[in-house]
């Protein structure tokens, strides 16, 4: 792209300068001025909360019904990602107490009444999928103990018909088996079930819970389900994170599961967030682990052609494996620059970036009253000021030593 770019001038909600940057030469001219979606005063109700952004004209035409094309979106950030995949936590609360997500003390809930309600979170999705949100994916803490996550589910799964293609969820499979069937019935097509360990006493350890046979069933079922063919669950993935002196001596024993068990497991290196005593001599980096299983497993083959251009995992497989295994490597080898997600906090928060500080809520603005159109350019104001990498804090150190959520808190 070098030549192509060209450098322009950026303004930030402050309206003060930042740094120049060049451009690719396919990434959206960034406005320099706030654009007028109507007077302040045509929405007094929430005036006082909406700040000035960066301009998204475009967002207004879109929902006025005109088409804009996709690089002039509010999904679009300055580097030229187009956001498509949203994550919504559903909850803070958990039944496990993993020790690379919670601090051992627990997390203060925020209260009740400052979640997302059901109703909340089906308006904040639907209007993601109008501006082109093709993936939703529920996270947490454990989306499995909302107790109306059936009716989330079935609510999400409507968007389908509008242009939502992928509808997943991120779990601990603690409760899942009982909850798959509905769960599929409502729209779930994939679904990522957490798993650190092989060991039933090395599970307890690591989640300070008990409850290892519960999640076996639920990846038996959910591979099954996927087997079948036919069952509308097409997806399923284990995710594993692995931290020195815990975890790692299991990792090839994990790659030899995948020889009988159709099911992607992932290794997820360890990440820093606030409270889960973070420190690089737990951390295993993705060289090491494939070090480690190449001891064993020296035949792990590379599948580059099935890793997808936003895909955050890198494939590999054993010969006649009916499983994969994949690494997903956020901390040695950052996959930002594809970077296609957004996060949704359950208490509303747009997050750009896992590790990125930064948050505006859409819960407030929604209940003072905001419109689609206005709630839309927050969502651009939020996502034009997305970092370079790593939320701006400059690699994992800078993560750790920075402020964020824990990750119960953010949703992963
Ligand atoms: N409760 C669900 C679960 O455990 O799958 C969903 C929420 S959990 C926060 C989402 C994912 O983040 C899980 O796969 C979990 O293993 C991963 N995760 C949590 N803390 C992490 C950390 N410090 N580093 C890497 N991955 C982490
Ligand atoms: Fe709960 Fe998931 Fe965090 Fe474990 S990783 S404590 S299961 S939210």
């Amino acid at each position: 792209m070098s030549g192509a770019g060209a450098a322009v001038k950026l303004a930030d909600s402050s309206g003060l300068p930042v740094e120049p940057r060049t451009l690719p030469a396919n990434a959206p001219k960034p406005a320099q001025t706030t654009p007028p979606i109507g007077p302040a005063t045509a929405v007094p109700r929430i005036a006082p909360l909406i700040r000035p952004e960066p301009a998204h004209a475009a967002v207004v035409e879109r929902l006025a019904g005109s088409e804009s094309p996709r690089s002039a979106t509010p999904l679009t950030d300055r580097f030229g990602r187009f956001h498509d995949y949203l994550r919504i936590s559903l909850t803070e609360k958990c039944n496990l107490r993993c020790k690379y997500c919670m601090p051992p003390e627990g997390v203060a809930l925020s209260p009740k009444n400052e979640m997302l309600t059901t109703q909340e979170i089906l308006r904040i999705a639907n209007l993601f999928v109008d501006l082109g949100v093709t993936k939703i994916r529920l996270t947490g803490g454990e989306p499995l103990v909302r107790p109306d996550i059936v009716d989330v589910v079935a609510g999400l799964g409507e968007l389908k018909a509008k242009g939502l293609e992928t509808l997943g969820m991120t779990t601990n499979g603690i409760t899942l088996s009982k909850q798959m069937d509905a769960l599929v019935a409502g729209g779930m097509d994939a679904v990522n079930i957490s798993l650190d360990s092989l060991v039933p006493a090395k599970f307890e350890l690591i989640t300070r819970r008990k409850g290892f046979d519960r999640v076996m069933s639920a990846i038996e079922k959910a591979t099954e389900l996927v087997g079948s063919g036919n069952s509308g669950l097409v997806n399923a993935k284990v995710n594993c994170v692995v931290m020195r002196g815990i975890n790692e001596d299991e990792i090839a024993d994990f790659v030899g599961f995948t020889k009988d068990h159709a099911v992607n497991v992932r290794f997820i290196e360890y990440m820093p967030f606030d409270g889960n005593r973070w420190n690089d001599t737990k951390f295993v980096s993705y060289a090491e682990m494939l070090d480690r299983i190449r001891q064993r497993f020296p035949e792990l083959t590379r599948l580059s052609h099935a890793d997808k251009p936003n895909d955050t995992s890198k494939a590999w497989q054993l010969p006649g494996a009916l499983g994969r295994v994949g690494f997903i490597t956020s901390m040695s080898e950052h996959f930002c620059g594809t970077c296609n997600r957004l996060r949704v906090t359950a208490d509303g928060s747009i997050k750009v970036c896992l590790f990125g500080s930064e948050e505006v809520s859409l819960r407030d603005h929604m209940r003072a009253g905001a419109s689609d159109a206005e709630l839309a350019q927050l969502v651009g104001g939020a996502v034009v000021k997305k970092h370079a990498k790593h939320g701006g804090k400059g690699g994992m150190h800078g993560i750790a030593s920075s402020e964020n959520r824990p990750m119960i808190k953010i949703g992963g």
